[in-house]
Order: C-alpha cells, then sequence, then structure tokens
C-alpha cells in the first residue's frame, strides 16, 4: 500500500514525502479513501497510530477541490475566506501540533491555517481569522470566546473533526460541543476520533455523525500492541529512587515520567535534578509559555525527563519516545492507555514501566481488566545510588525487595569521577538529538 494508491493529490504526495513518510498507518490507508468520498467516520485510533495525517490529508484536499459552480476557495460572508474545516482538540498542546500538522501537509496547498486556544492573547487569532483562513484548530472554549466577539464566521463550515473526543468530554467540554454544533451549518462531513469508546461516546456519535463508516485500528480499549508493558511493585518512600536507578541504568534516551498531581510532579522533578538528571515539568499550573519550553526543551534533548501530569500530557506528539514511566498509577484506568500511547509510535518499539505501590493494586487491577490481561511483573532491580551532590546525604541501597542494604562506603564521598561522568551523559545530548519533534 501506498500513499499514491490512496487518492491523493501530487502537492499533498510531495508533502508526505518530504515528511518522510513510505506507506500509510492502518488508520491512514482505512480513513482517507472515505474522507475523501464525503463519509462521516467513527474511528476508534488513540495517538500514535498516524490518525492526524489521516483527517488532514484529504481535508485539505476535499477543501482545494472545488465544487461544481464553485472557485477553490469560497469567500465568506463579508468577503473574507471564512473557516471550511473545523478540529476540536481538547488541550492547547493538541491544537498547536494539529495545526502544525496541517501546515506541514498543506505546504504545496494555498490552504491557510489557524488555531485557536486560550491561554495565549486574543487578538493575535482574531487576526488570522480576519485574515481569512480555510482551517481552524481549536479548543473549545476559546473557539466560543470567538464566536462572543464575532471574530469567528462558523457557517461555512464544511467538515467538523472532534479529535480525542473521549478526552474531550472527560475535561468536561459536552457542553461547549454541543454549543459549537448548534453554529454550524446542518449539512456537513463529521469525523470522530477517540482512543476509547464510554457509553457516552457512542451517544455522542449517535447524535452527531451520520451513517458513519467505522474504523478500529487497535483493539477496543487496547493499550498499543508495540509498547512492552512491565510493573515493578515497591513502597511509595522508594519510588523516587528506584525511578533515578532506571533512568540512569537503562539506555532508554529519554523519558516521559507521569504523576497524579501538579505539585507531585514539581516535587518529582527536583529530586531527579538533585539525583543529576535533568528534567522539566508540565502540567497545568505552567503559563503556556512554561509548557511550551519544556515541551521543545525536551524534544530538542536538552532536557533528559519530562514529568508530565494527565492533563498537560494530552497531545503530547513526541516522536521516538523509548519509554513512558508511571511514577503513580491513573485514577481513571483508560488514562492508562493514553499514556503509553506516548511511545511506541507509529509501529516503533516502546517501553512502559509503572512503578506500583501498595495503595495502588486496585487500580492496576481495573487497568488489567481493562486490558484483558495481567501486566508482567518484573524483579526490581538492585538500586544503585545516584550521584552524591555535596551536602547531600547518601541512601542507602534497596535489595530486590525493596528493603535498605547496607551503605557501600566507596560510592558516596563526593563529586568523583562516576558522577562526572554520569552527569555528562545525562545533562548532555545523546545519540545526536533527543525526541524528535513531529515532523508533519
Ligand atoms: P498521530 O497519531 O497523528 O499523533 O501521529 C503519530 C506520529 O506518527 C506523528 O509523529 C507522525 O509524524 C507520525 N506519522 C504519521 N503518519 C506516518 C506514516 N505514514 N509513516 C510514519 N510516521 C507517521
Amino acid at each position: 500500500m501506498s500513499f499514491q494508491t490512496l487518492g491523493l493529490k501530487p502537492e499533498l504526495l510531495r508533502a508526505i514525502a518530504d515528511s518522510g513518510y513510505e506507506t500509510p498507518t492502518p488508520v491512514q490507508a482505512r480513513a482517507i479513501p472515505e474522507v475523501l468520498a464525503g463519509r462521516d467516520l467513527l474511528a476508534g485510533a488513540q495517538t500514535g497510530t498516524g490518525k492526524t495525517a489521516g483527517f488532514i490529508l484529504p481535508i485539505l484536499q476535499l477543501l482545494g477541490t472545488p465544487k461544481a459552480g464553485e472557485t477553490a476557495v469560497a469567500a465568506g460572508r463579508n468577503g473574507w475566506r471564512a473557516p471550511r474545516a473545523l478540529v476540536l482538540v481538547p488541550t492547547r498542546e493538541l491544537a498547536a501540533q494539529v495545526a502544525e500538522s496541517a501546515r506541514t501537509y498543506g505546504r504545496y496547498t494555498p490552504m491557510a491555517v489557524t488555531v485557536v486556544f486560550g491561554g495565549v492573547g486574543f487578538n493575535p487569532q482574531a487576526e488570522s481569522l480576519r485574515r481569512g483562513t480555510d482551517i481552524v484548530v481549536a479548543t473549545p472554549g476559546r473557539l466560543l470566546d470567538h464566536v462572543q466577539q464575532r471574530t469567528i464566521d462558523l457557517s461555512k463550515i464544511e467538515i467538523l473533526v472532534l479529535d480525542e473526543a473521549d478526552r474531550m468530554l472527560d475535561m468536561g467540554f459536552i457542553h461547549d460541543i454541543k454549543r459549537v454544533l448548534k453554529l454550524l451549518p446542518a449539512k456537513r462531513q463529521n469525523l470522530m476520533f477517540s482512543a476509547t469508546y464510554s457509553e457516552e461516546i457512542r451517544t455522542l456519535a449517535a447524535a452527531f455523525l451520520h451513517q458513519p463508516v467505522n474504523i478500529e485500528v487497535a483493539r477496543r480499549n487496547a493499550a498499543v500492541d508495540s509498547v512492552t508493558q512491565h510493573v515493578h511493585e515497591i513502597r511509595k518512600e522508594d519510588k523516587r529512587r528506584l525511578l533515578s536507578h532506571l533512568i540512569r541504568t537503562n539506555d532508554w534516551g529519554q523519558v516521559l515520567v507521569f504523576t497524579r498531581t501538579k505539585h507531585g510532579a514539581n516535587r518529582l522533578t527536583k529530586q531527579l535534578e538533585d539525583d543529576g538528571i535533568i528534567a522539566s515539568a508540565i502540567h497545568g499550573n505552567k503559563s503556556q509559555s512554561a509548557r511550551t519550553k519544556a515541551l521543545n526543551d525536551f524534544k530538542q534533548g536538552r532536557i533528559m525527563a519530562l514529568v508530565a501530569t494527565e492533563v498537560a500530557s494530552r497531545g503530547l506528539d513526541i516522536d521516538q519516545l523509548p519509554c513512558v514511566i508511571n511514577y503513580e498509577l491513573p485514577n481513571v484506568p483508560e488514562d492508562y492507555v493514553h499514556r503509553i500511547g506516548r511511545t511506541g509510535r507509529a509501529g516503533a518499539s516502546g517501553v512502559a514501566v509503572s512503578l506500583v505501590s501498595a495503595d495502588e493494586r486496585g487500580l492496576l487491577k481495573d487497568i488489567e481488566r481493562l486490558l484483558g490481561r495481567p501486566l508482567l511483573r518484573a524483579q526490581l532491580p538492585k538500586i544503585s545510588e545516584p550521584p552524591v551532590r555535596p551536602g547531600r546525604p547518601a541512601q542507602p541501597e534497596l535489595d530486590t525487595r525493596g528493603n535498605q542494604a547496607p551503605h557501600r562506603d566507596g560510592q558516596r564521598h563526593g563529586q568523583g569521577a562516576g558522577q562526572a561522568q554520569r552527569q555528562n551523559r545525562y545533562r548532555g545530548n545523546r545519540g545526536g538529538g533527543g525526541a524528535r519533534a513531529r515532523s508533519g
């Protein structure tokens, strides 16, 4: 199967070739022809399956194809180009990434893309909308602000995408979504992507999709198969040392670490830094610019560990991320699937490690029930000490059961050569670059 056989135009094939993609992913192979044919779509596809290109490519093509009696670019009510495709997404990060994809894949087309999300200035977005645009990628709240300020005209929308619909519902966007739906022309094409299928998702799908084609690229509610998953059962108070040890001793490159709370993310980031591992936190209390900086630093390999909370992690698109660590298990089992969807992307293999303390056993059971199988319990490694910084007391070793073993003296005097070497390894950029930013 090649992109040529999917019926895409040369200007899109050229952009795909620039991105280095050779074959369509399964969701692309199935979605692109259906969307081009004008069908509604319900796709059970997680992040990492290539779903973004699966809807953006055919949208670019449809918008660029004049219908009988039309020019390629329709004029809006007031003479400017009103958007004809609207992509609703749950988070700012995902909005930025989908918009970037649309610009990348559309670089040889005349399509203009505007991204609309909160936490940044309103006026530049209004200005971009005023200049005329074809595709708007938006989070629901800010989109409705533009509606209220009359800075957007949704009356020309022909194609609507709900991306990561399950997450939008989790985040309480259902009323906003319903308000947006009411503002759109009744006759339009609808595409909905969701990693999981809850009753609520089915209800929403039934309410607004018209005889949709159903595409399922991974087993329902199943974790990405290419990800090797295992669990370390460990006492809560030993998690941090195990984490530092795992990062130091495995050849993972960079890791994405999940904590349950913002405070926990901040604290763990500091502790990792104490252990000589360059880390940064990304969560909802951080300003948009701090989040963007942390993500860019991570993508460019300037940080080793990105510590994230659930919401902030949504839609993070980081290629070639070999390892995701659940420092704490999520409360909602579906979130486990979302989290580990950050690794093993587009067919690459990945590792997902969960550190599970006794109080989390119930959560682990829920996750295993969702996956339909138990997760492998890996033996605890012998935990080596982190490099000791002057003024910081050394920690005793843990044995394989998590009990403290006596100190080995020689290891904890000051900043020896071993530490310098390790710090080089973690502070520097390993292997010619960090997690690669999405290229398309
Ligand atoms: P998505 O599921 O849309 O978030 O995409 C996951 C990642 O796969 C993105 O980083 C894309 O750049 C990458 N990707 C998308 N389509 C392909 C393809 N056909 N071949 C290789 N990589 C792809």
